[in-house]
């Protein structure tokens, strides 16, 4: 990757960078307290009806680059379009990170994605910037509801 590439921003990004470069998205469903875990909760309860994506394991301490406990749910770039606004009217307060997967893990997370709800940190150093793009997970939902 050329240097201005990697941290330029939008002033100085001399070309268009094509969607094929996203192979998938993460959501990051963040949460504090007990009554955020518990909407977080219900939360998860229906993205599992309504959509198929790949619900993540709960992290009760903060992992990796995420400076809160959370959820991650993985899901492919056909879902985007219906998950991404179902979770901007049913977040609840929550905050949500969503990033595309491309092949540079840090831009991604640091420079590339939006937030649902309040922006909190992200300890971006942690990730690397050349990586294989991750594919969406394997589905564990089976919805039967409509978004
Ligand atoms: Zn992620």
């Amino acid at each position: 990757m050329s240097e201005d590439a990697a941290g330029a921003g939008p002033a100085m990004q001399q070309h268009t960078r094509p969607l094929a470069e996203i192979a998938s998205y993460h959501a990051h469903v963040y949460f504090g307290g007990q009554p955020e875990r518990r909407h977080a909760e219900w939360l998860r309860q229906r993205i599992g009806e309504r959509f198929r994506v790949r619900l993540g394991n709960w992290h009760d301490r903060p992992v990796g680059p995420h400076e809160q406990a959370m959820y991650q749910i993985s899901f492919a770039t056909e879902i985007f379009a219906t998950l991404v606004p179902w979770l901007m009217l049913n977040h609840g307060g929550l905050s949500i990170l969503v990033h595309p997967n491309t092949t540079n893990p840090r831009r991604d997370h640091l420079i590339d994605p939006v937030w649902i709800g309040r922006a909190l940190n992200v300890h971006g150093e942690v990730l690397g910037e050349e990586d294989e793009a991750e594919e969406a997970l394997e589905v564990n939902t089976q919805p039967t509801l409509p978004a």
